[in-house]
Order: structure tokens, then C-alpha cells, then sequence
């Protein structure tokens, strides 16, 4: 068998959108599990919308997914000459011709069908006349009048296409720029693309692909539409659903592996299988799997599957991830044991990575910052005496491990007469500010023996401070 060649062709005019990532997923999925090649190609010929900055965001986009590229990225606005090349053989094949009829004359046509009932049409004048190029004339193919295209698509089955329906479209403008089904006809060719995944509202363009391959007596790739993304309300996905930029939901907090969990069950499913690692998803991808109904975007689905990936993971692999997030709100978190330690408590707690690093604040503090709330109910004076013996008995245990801290806490709860559950928040606040947070003795782990005997201490004298 050949091997597969898949690509992704953006057009440069915005962020990469949810859908477009699950096409590129898709494309690059396939490619992967099949070990073959994955393209990237900038669709740019529309100068006006085209920009870099979204190029620089695409691009960004992608390498935060994990979706690398084996060939490209190639710009379609390099390529101008190779569409040139390709029109000037259709023209000598005789399959394409050069036109010359004016806008107006154009625009009567279009008028004159609609009041018919018809679809606005070519009517083909200068299809016979065999004109030269000259300045304003475009191109268009010469399409077949009658007879049927044929779409066998690998999603939607057999769509037959007849060709009364189809004119003489446009291949090359005016200004000699290629139109858009014509340089993705010559780019495909020309890349060895044989397996086309892309968004059904393309379909309406395959039919006029396929007459660009047939004109150049080439064969076709195979070709599978996918049904588009929509919102909970089922209309096409877009802002008002929420956020739709794939890089916002890096900034959220979400882990890219999770994100491509989300975006391949938008439309592709392994029996009732939810969450997938990414190597998986390279095992278990095929095209047989890829539904013919529309994914609905649901984003409370897609937090619970990143809580759910947050709680698998490595913490090597969060390690990568959470600094950046932690240096926002003004820490340095330093790659090493302490980190990991830090996350390994936290993972089955946080829902984002946003939400590990609001609750990992705590062990990068040089001095607890207390939550009022918590310092009023456990900072106070039934509770000095504990905080203080308890910081005694830590100066003395050796091993620091839970045993002989399970039995630093029986001697201060003797010695007190207050049981585990009474000394434990003033300890929990002492140690971390608030309330809530990992269980007691992980965090006194964590921060090890000299942090939780500065942080003891600590507490207990903003309490003698508070009651004198
Ligand atoms: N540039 C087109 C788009 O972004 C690509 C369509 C295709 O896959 O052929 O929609």
C-alpha cells in the first residue's frame, strides 16, 4: 500500500479554531497511526485576509497540541508559479480557455438564471472563441455540460454530483491569482496528497476538485468530509459557546492532551471509550470510526475530561506545564522533587491547571498569607499551645516521616486534651492560609521539617500578636 500522505491547509485570517484543530487532529492522526507523512500548507492567496500574525498563531497553535508536521509549511504564496504552470497545461490540453466577458454581462447572466429559478451559470461564451491571455481575462475550466462527478466519500458515502449543475468555473483570476479549488487541486497533486479529511462544508467543492483532476488526468485522493462542530444549541460553533480559539484554552489551563481527547470524540468514537492517552489515540485512530453526525461542543465535558487527564498524568509531564502558570501570579517554580511533590498532591484536586496553581501558591510563599476568614476561626488562643508544642515536637523527630508525625500529633493531643479534628484546621491554616487543601500530613511532607517549624511558629506568634 502507498503510504499515506494527509495534510492540514489553514487559511492565515484568524486563531486556529476548535473545528479547524480537530481537522488538523484528524489528518495528523491518521498520518501517525498509519505511518505515513503529514503536511502543512498556508493557504494565503487571499492577500486581504491573509495575515502573519495568524500564521505565527496557527503555527503556535499546533506545536501546543503536539501536532508536528513531516513536510511544509509550504505557502501558497510561493507556489504561483507552479499554478501558472499547471493552468497553461490545462489551456494547451484544451481543457481549460481564457474569458473575457465583462463583470456586467456576467451579472446579467446571474440575474437573468435567478428569475428563471436556476442556479446562476457560465453560460459559456468565450468557451469555443480560443482567446489568448490579456490583461483582464480569467480562466475557466471547461467543465463537461452533461454526464455525472462522482464523490465516493469515505464519511458520507456516494454524493453524485450532475454536471448540468456545475459551469465553467474560475481556475485563475484576472489579477492571475489561482482560485481556491484550483491551487488546492495543484498543491494536493504536487504533495502526493491521497487522503483528503476536512470539514463538510467543503463538499460542495469536491465535485469541481474532481473536474480539475479529471481535466489533468490525474487520480484522486481519497476524500472524507466531516461533519462540523456545532454548539449545545446546534448551530455552527463560534464564540457565543464559548471560548473557540484553541491557545485560550492552553491560557485556561487545560492540558493539550486532553484537549485532543476532547476534540477526536467531536466526531470520531472507539466504542464507548471517553478518555485516551495521545498514544493511544495514534493506536486506535482510523477513518472507519469517524461518525456521520455532528460533534456538539460541551465545554463542562471537556473541563472534566482535563480534571481527568490532570489526575493520570506524570507529574514530570504537569512539571512542563504548571510554572508558567505559577510565574503569572509572581512564583518561580524550579524543575525538581519539590515540584513534583507539589503536583502529586494537587492532581486530584484541580480541574485546570490554573486551579493547581491558585492552590500550589501556598507552598512558594516565604511568609502564609491567612485567609481572614480561616486566621479569625483557627489562629486564635485555644490553639497557641498546640501550634507551639507541635512545633517542638517536630524540632525533635527523626525520621520527618508520617509514623513519627502521627505520634508528634498523639502527644499534643494528650497534652492539650483536643482531639485530631480540632488541631488539624489550626495546623491546615497555620501551614497553608485557607481552610481546604491537601490532606494534613502530605503537605507537612511536602514542605518538609524546617518550612512546617518556621510556619508553626509562625502562626503561633501572629496569634500572640493579635491577642495582646
Ligand atoms: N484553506 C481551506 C480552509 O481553511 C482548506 C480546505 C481544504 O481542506 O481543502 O477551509
Amino acid at each position: 500500500m502507498d503510504t499515506i500522505i494527509t495534510r492540514f491547509p489553514p487559511s492565515p485570517t484568524g486563531f486556529l479554531h476548535i473545528g479547524g484543530a480537530r481537522t488538523a487532529l484528524f489528518n495528523w492522526l491518521y498520518a501517525r497511526h498509519m505511518k505515513g507523512k503529514f503536511v502543512l500548507r498556508i493557504e494565503d492567496t487571499d492577500i486581504e485576509r491573509s495575515s502573519q500574525e495568524s500564521v505565527d498563531a496557527i503555527f503556535e497553535a499546533l506545536e501546543w497540541l503536539g501536532i508536528d508536521w513531516d513536510e511544509g509549511p509550504f505557502f501558497q504564496s510561493q507556489r504561483l508559479a507552479l499554478y501558472r504552470e499547471y493552468s497553461k497545461k490545462l489551456i494547451d490540453a484544451g481543457q481549460a480557455y481564457y474569458c473575457t466577458c465583462p463583470p456586467e454581462s456576467l451579472e446579467q447572466m446571474r440575474k437573468a438564471a435567478l428569475e428563471a429559478g436556476e442556479n446562476p451559470k457560465y453560460n459559456g461564451t468565450c468557451r469555443e472563441k480560443g482567446l489568448g491571455p490579456s490583461g483582464r481575462a480569467v480562466i475557466r475550466l471547461k467543465a463537461p455540460v452533461a454526464g455525472t462527478t462522482v464523490l465516493e466519500d469515505i464519511i458520507k458515502g456516494t454524493i453524485v454530483f450532475q454536471n448540468a449543475e456545475l459551469d465553467d468555473f474560475i481556475i485563475v483570476r484576472s489579477d492571475g491569482m489561482p482560485t481556491y479549488n484550483f491551487a488546492v487541486v495543484v498543491d494536493d497533486l504536487t504533495m502526493g496528497i491521497n487522503t483528503v479529511i476536512r470539514g463538510d462544508d467543503h463538499v460542495m467543492n469536491t465535485p469541481k476538485q474532481i473536474l480539475i483532476y479529471q481535466a489533468l488526468e490525474s487520480s484522486l485522493p481519497a476524500f472524507g468530509h466531516v461533519p462540523m462542530v456545532l454548539g449545545g444549541d446546534r448551530s455552527r460553533l463560534s464564540k457565543r459557546h464559548g471560548a473557540v480559539s484553541v491557545t485560550a484554552y492552553r491560557e485556561m489551563g487545560y492540558l493539550p492532551d486532553a484537549v485532543i481527547n476532547y476534540l477526536v470524540r467531536l466526531g470520531w468514537s472507539f466504542g464507548d471509550q471517553e478518555f485516551f492517552t495521545r498514544n493511544e489515540l495514534i493506536q486506535k485512530f482510523t477513518l472507519d470510526n469517524i461518525g456521520r453526525s455532528p460533534g456538539i461542543f460541551n465545554p463542562e465535558k471537556l473541563l472534566a475530561l482535563n480534571a481527568d487527564h490532570i489526575k493520570s498524568a506524570a507529574p514530570e509531564y504537569l512539571a512542563r506545564h504548571l510554572p508558567g502558570f505559577l510565574e503569572k501570579k509572581g512564583f518561580i517554580a524550579a524543575q525538581g522533587p519539590f515540584l513534583n511533590q507539589v503536583i502529586e498532591t494537587l492532581q486530584t484536586r484541580s480541574k485546570t491547571l490554573l486551579d493547581m496553581a491558585d492552590s500550589a501558591v501556598f507552598y512558594y510563599q516565604g511568609i502564609v498569607e491567612y485567609e481572614e476568614k480561616a486566621a479569625d476561626k483557627f489562629l486564635t488562643a485555644p490553639y497557641l499551645e498546640a501550634l507551639e508544642l507541635l512545633a517542638e515536637q517536630f524540632e525533635n523527630l527523626n525520621p520527618f516521616d508520617q509514623p513519627n508525625l502521627e505520634n508528634a500529633f498523639k502527644t499534643v493531643m494528650e497534652k492539650t486534651g483536643l482531639n485530631f479534628g480540632k488541631i488539624a484546621q489550626p495546623v491546615r491554616v497555620a501551614l497553608t492560609g485557607k481552610t481546604a487543601s491537601p490532606g494534613i500530613f502530605e503537605i507537612i511532607l511536602v514542605l518538609g521539617k524546617s518550612r512546617v517549624i518556621a510556619r508553626l511558629r509562625g502562626a503561633a506568634l501572629f496569634i500572640m500578636k493579635r491577642e495582646s
